[in-house]
């Protein structure tokens, strides 16, 4: 069973979701978590509308491991499951409901590179969730990433953002810097405590913010045999056409196809799992 809390103000208002450690080991999310959990329970912030889900850790198995997975990657299974094969799947089929209960959706995460930026993803550019990006402490956001999962059939793409956005809500997914960073934690808080101003359930005022930076997903790339990656690649590090990306075991190289970013790069990804994004301004 998925461990939840709610704080209800007793005045209507949205019904705001906030998932952590969807992945076990980004611990920024539920650091922020819990602090505001304390903050509300000691009085510090108070909830003038509207209620409040926290779901602190929500693959608890991966996250006592230190690990981004126990069976499967939990953001790629979020949907009800008929038949559950795999850890993740029981936790989705928790998941699910709880999503569909609330009216916005905020999936904390975090990367996987030391000196990583914080950015948020906006897959579904509604006018909902363009707003509350733009009240997000974030200067990057990343668009396009169903486009880019539609039509391969290698990963399916059942992300918590999709599935908020089959149910019709607000959702975004925030990756807040590097796993064991502090200022990851510091990053998921301002953004609970900026989305509850921006939904008029706390009192507040969300500082202004230089533009967003979007920057389009172009293609992700599986690892699908042993290799490593060529350099200690950050997210939005730039490459260049031609550039060595990764390296096979068996000799393959993988260069960049045109200039542009690599995101997401995970040095430790799993065969069969995706090694790192492409991505291009705008
Ligand atoms: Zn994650």
């Amino acid at each position: 069973m998925i461990e939840k809390i709610t704080f209800d103000s007793g005045v209507s208002g949205p019904h705001l979701l906030v998932l952590g450690a969807i992945h076990g080991n980004e611990v920024a999310g539920p650091n922020a978590i819990f602090k505001i959990i304390d903050a509300i329970q000691t009085y510090q912030i108070h909830l003038k509308s509207g209620r409040l889900t926290f779901v602190p850790i929500c693959n608890m198995q991966a996250c006592q491991k230190d690990i981004r997975q126990i069976d499967e990657n939990l953001n790629r299974v979020i949907r009800i499951h008929e038949n559950p094969s795999s850890y993740e799947q029981h936790l989705a089929n928790e998941l699910v409901p709880l999503i569909e209960q609330c009216d916005v959706l905020l999936d904390l995460h975090s990367t996987h590179s030391k000196g990583d930026v914080p950015f948020a993803f906006c897959d579904y550019p509604t006018s909902e969730n363009k707003a509350l990006i733009e009240a997000i402490n974030v200067q990057y956001v990343l668009l396009g990433w169903p486009e880019i999962y539609a039509g391969k059939t290698q990963i399916s793409d059942y992300s918590t953002e999709r599935c908020a956005h089959d149910y019709q809500k607000t959702g975004i997914t925030l990756e807040c810097g590097y796993h064991k960073e502090e200022d990851a934690t510091d990053v998921a808080y301002a953004a609970i405590v900026n989305t509850l101003i921006h939904l008029g359930m706390i009192d507040g005022t969300i500082a202004k913010m230089p533009p967003k930076t979007s920057i389009r997903l172009t293609d992700y790339i599986v690892k699908n045999k042993s290799g490593h990656l060529c350099q200690s690649y950050k997210h939005l590090d730039e490459v260049i056409q031609g550039q060595k990306i990764a390296e096979y075991d068996d000799g393959e190289v993988l260069y960049a196809p045109y200039d542009g970013y690599i995101l997401l790069p995970n040095a430790n990804a799993e065969i069969g799992a995706e090694w790192y994004y492409l991505g291009v301004k705008g």
